[in-house]
C-alpha cells in the first residue's frame, strides 16, 4: 500500500483564496486587517521568514508593517515597541520573530503582546483559552495540522491519536485540538516507555520531536494518518543514505545539493501509512497560512461588533 500524500501546498492555496475573499469583505466594511512584524537585528534566516510572512500578507491583501529594531535593542526598548503596537487600533496581529538577541528577555516580550493580537498563539492566556475550550488564537503549526486532517476528510472523532512531542508551541496545543475534536489522545515525550507499541495503536499520529526519521515505518498501524511536523536538515551522507536508500531521486538531489530536508517520520512510512504529509510540502506551508488566518480571526474577535457576511472562511470561522 502506498499512502495518500496530503499536499500542504494545495490546502494552503485553498485557505489563502478563502482568506482573500474574507479580507475583501472586511475591507468593504471599512476594516482592513493588519499584521505588524517585529524583526530584531539582521539574522538572515529570520529575515527570510519575515519576508515570506509579509509576502503572504500581500497575497491575501492584508495590511502589513515591518519594524526593525537593531540587534542591540534592550528588553525595555522592545517592550515599548510592543506596547505601541498593542495600542495601535490598525494592528490586529503582532508577530515578534524569534530568536531574539541574548540580552532580551524573550518570555517577557512574548507575554507583553496583547493576547487579542497574539497571532502566533504563543501567549499563555491563549494556551489557557485553548485548554479550557474558549475562543482564542491557536499556535499556527498545530492549527495547520488540524486543517490538513479536516480538509483531507480524515475522521478525528473517536480516533486514537498519538502526539509525539509536548512543546508549548506544537505538541501540547496539537493534543488539545485533537481532544476538542473528540479524538482519544495520548501525548508522548522523551521519557515515554514502549513508544512503538503506543504508536501502533494510533489511527492518527502527529510527530513533532525534531528527530530526523525517528518514527519507523513498522510502528505505524497500516492505514493510519501520519502528520509529520519535523523539519530536519541532513548534511551527513551516511544519515541521508540510511533515510533515503529507497528514494534514489531524493538521494541524487542530496548528492547534488549537499543537504536534504526530512521529517521526524522515516520516509519508508509511505508504505504503511494510509495518508501522510510529505516533508517538505506538508505541514511547512500551513504555518504561515495559519498566521494569515489568525490575523483575520484576531480582527474579527477584537472588533467583535463587526458584522461580516455569512460566507466567512471555514479556516477562520473556528
Ligand atoms: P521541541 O520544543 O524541541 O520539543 C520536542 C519534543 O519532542 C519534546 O517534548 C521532547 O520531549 C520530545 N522528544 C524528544 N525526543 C523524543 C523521543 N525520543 N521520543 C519521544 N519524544 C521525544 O520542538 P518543537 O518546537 O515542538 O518542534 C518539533 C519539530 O517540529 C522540530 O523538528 C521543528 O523544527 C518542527 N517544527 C516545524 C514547524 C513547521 O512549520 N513545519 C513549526 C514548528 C516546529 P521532552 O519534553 O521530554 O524533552
Amino acid at each position: 500500500m502506498t499512502a495518500r500524500i496530503l499536499d500542504g501546498q494545495k490546502i494552503r492555496d485553498e485557505i489563502l483564496a478563502e482568506l482573500k475573499d474574507e479580507v475583501r469583505l472586511l475591507t468593504a466594511a471599512g476594516i482592513r486587517p493588519g499584521l505588524a512584524a517585529v524583526l530584531v537585528g539582521e539574522n538572515p534566516a529570520s529575515q527570510l521568514y519575515v519576508k515570506s510572512k509579509i509576502a503572504a500578507c500581500e497575497q491575501v491583501d492584508l495590511a502589513s508593517a515591518l519594524l526593525t529594531p537593531p540587534a542591540t535593542v534592550t528588553t525595555l526598548e522592545l517592550l515599548a515597541v510592543v506596547e505601541d503596537l498593542n495600542r495601535d487600533n490598525n494592528v490586529d496581529g503582532i508577530l515578534v520573530q524569534l530568536p531574539l538577541p541574548p540580552q532580551v528577555d524573550t518570555k517577557r516580550i512574548l507575554e507583553a503582546v496583547d493576547p487579542a493580537k497574539d497571532v502566533d498563539g504563543f501567549h499563555p492566556v491563549n494556551l489557557g483559552r485553548l485548554a479550557s475550550g474558549r475562543p482564542g488564537l491557536v499556535a499556527c503549526t498545530p492549527a495547520g495540522c488540524l486543517e490538513i486532517l479536516r480538509r483531507s476528510g480524515i475522521l478525528i472523532e473517536g480516533a486514537n491519536a498519538v502526539v509525539l512531542g509536548r512543546s508549548d508551541i506544537v505538541g501540547k496545543p496539537m493534543a488539545l485540538l485533537l481532544m476538542h475534536a473528540n479524538a482519544t489522545v495520548t501525548i508522548c515525550h522523551s521519557k515515554t516507555r514502549d513508544l512503538p507499541e503506543i504508536v501502533r495503536r494510533a489511527d492518527i499520529v502527529v510527530a513533532a520531536m525534531g528527530k530526523a526519521g525517528f518514527l519507523q515505518s513498522d510502528w505505524i498501524k497500516p492505514g493510519a494518518a501520519v502528520i509529520d511536523v519535523g523539519t530536519n536538515t541532513i548534511k551527513d551522507a551516511a544519515e541521508a543514505e540510511r533515510l533515503l536508500h529507497n528514494f534514489p531521486a531524493r538521494l541524487e538531489k542530496f548528492r547534488a545539493k549537499g543537504s536534504v530536508l526530512v521529517g521526524d517520520v522515516h520516509p519508508d512510512a509511505v508504505n504503511t501509512a494510509g495518508a501522510l504529509t510529505p516533508v517538505p510540502g506538508g505541514v511547512g506551508p500551513m504555518t504561515i497560512t495559519m498566521l494569515m488566518s489568525n490575523t483575520v480571526k484576531a480582527a474579527r474577535l477584537r472588533r467583535a461588533s463587526l458584522r461580516i457576511s455569512p460566507t466567512q472562511s471555514t479556516a477562520t470561522a473556528r
